[in-house]
């Protein structure tokens, strides 16, 4: 699955510069709405296996830890979670003035893509993809109500956090109440990196059960 997951991304990365290069980045958007839809049933497959930025976020990952960049740390600024959506509203506005006031389609995504992979180099992937992201903000916003996503069976589940540790969003975290671990839907990118280290094999994509998700933003 970690081979075929790797292709999904390293394709969907080469159609955006595809695009990118030809100067229609902005279909890419069309893709990014339907994804949105699709988040509705499938949850944010989008961020775990096509957004480009994400593709570029796991090799910079692991450029940051080799050379000990990585901090667990998080901006304090960037805790309250309002940022995120700043930078979407941002975001739509200079796409807009753009087309409106210079007549031409300024694609935002690459500019996105930069900061995305200098952040990386320095904190948790989770930083930018739960407190920065505008297009995570709105994968959110859908991916909360998906019908179906990776789950845990709380009678297989250990707590041994080995889950926790390899989740790049933060979207699982094992309960003190009960030490069994809990899948969040909306931070959830369905890479299934949880269920490749889960030693219990209790990890599995199927019907969202929403009264087991926890709610943490970030
Ligand atoms: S890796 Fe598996 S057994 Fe360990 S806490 Fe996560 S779900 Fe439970
Ligand atoms: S909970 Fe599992 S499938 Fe979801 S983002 Fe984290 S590691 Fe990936």
């Amino acid at each position: 699955m970690k081979y075929i997951a790797t292709i999904i991304r390293i394709l969907f990365l080469a159609l955006f510069l595809f695009l990118l290069a030809n100067g229609k980045v902005m279909l890419w958007l069309i893709l990014f709405a339907a994804s949105l839809v699709a988040a509705l049933i499938f949850g944010r497959v989008y961020c775990g296996y096509v957004c480009p930025m994400n593709t570029l976020m796991i090799p910079t990952e692991w450029l940051s830890k080799k050379l000990n960049l990585q901090t667990s740390a998080t901006p304090k600024w960037l805790k309250n979670g309002y940022f995120a959506w700043i930078s979407l509203g941002i975001s739509v506005a200079i796409m807009l003035l753009s087309k409106r006031l210079l007549h031409i389609e300024l694609p935002i995504l690459p500019f996105w893509l930069v900061i995305s992979v200098l952040v990386t180099l320095r904190y948790k992937p989770a930083v930018f993809h739960n407190l920065i992201c505008p297009f995570g903000t709105l994968q959110k916003t859908f991916g909360r109500f998906s019908m179906l996503s990776e789950q845990v069976d709380k009678c297989t589940c250990i707590g041994c956090k080995l889950c926790e540790k390899a989740c790049p969003s933060n979207a699982i975290a094992v309960s003190a109440e009960d030490n069994n671990a809990v899948i969040n839907t909306m931070l959830c990118h369905q890479c299934t990196n949880c269920q490749q280290v889960c030693p219990k094999d209790a990890i599995r994509y199927k019907k969202t059960k929403y009264k087991s998700t926890y709610n943490s933003s970030n």
